[in-house]
């Protein structure tokens, strides 16, 4: 296998590694579950296809890139730059990634976890996938804190799963937590993370309502379609 591509995959890998380590876990934990607990563990694993869903619209949604067939006269496209890299010319908050190695349209970010720019195209599935990690996670950390304090860990292999889940959710919320966090602000003033990072005075914030349709669709924000 060709071991760059499997390098650059391999953010991606872990991931997947993770999420079966924590349903690996909560499959342990519960089981011999009551109806309660049976309810519990279907809505998580609603949860988890959804979020494995949008993990695969990330990272395989082209991001969008411009295209020669933009003209001056077009009102998407202002007289500024010509990519220095790829000879095109960029629409207003079209940036060059030098990882994807081309123009990507409304670019937030290169997302190396999903080896994927986040740009026009498939911001809104990112928003999603963020949302609905921390969703799916915080879900998971309230009934598993139900079960450990109504049934004590009995036995080695109960304690080794706290031992190493409880850390490991704490720096995953230590993660997600502040990246919703931030995305949501960004939505709601219209920037891109290369905005906000390099303080750029363009506005685009067209009120909150206008922002969030722009960004996420005419409706059903948080519907990942
Ligand atoms: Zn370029
Ligand atoms: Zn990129």
């Amino acid at each position: 296998m060709n071991f760059i591509k499997f390098w650059v995959w391999s953010p991606l890998y872990v991931m997947i590694l993770l999420i079966t380590y924590f349903d690996i876990m909560l499959i342990y934990i519960f089981r011999d579950p009551d109806t309660t607990e049976k309810v519990w563990l279907i809505v998580h694993h609603l949860l988890m296809l959804v979020v494995i869903y949008l993990i695969f619209k990330t990272s395989t949604t082209k991001p969008g890139t411009p295209t020669y067939f933009y003209t001056e006269d077009d009102p998407l496209v202002d007289l500024r730059p010509i990519c220095k890299h790829c000879f095109l010319k960029k629409p207003l908050r079209c940036h060059h990634c030098d990882s994807c190695g081309k123009c990507i349209l409304r670019m937030d970010h290169h997302e190396y976890w999903l080896n994927n720019c986040i740009g026009q195209n498939n911001y809104k599935y990112f928003f999603c996938l963020i949302f609905y990690m921390t969703v799916t996670l915080e879900f998971y950390i309230c009934i598993y804190l139900i079960k450990i304090i109504e049934s004590p860990p009995n036995g080695a292999i109960d304690t080794y799963f706290i031992i190493f889940t409880v850390p490991l959710s704490i720096s995953l919320n230590l993660l997600l937590i502040p990246t919703l966090a931030i995305h949501i602000r960004l939505i709601l003033y219209n920037q891109t993370s290369v905005e906000f990072f390099e303080k750029k005075q363009e506005h685009h914030d067209k009120g909150v309502i206008a922002n969030c349709k722009e960004l996420l669709g005419p409706g059903c924000w948080l519907i990942p379609i």
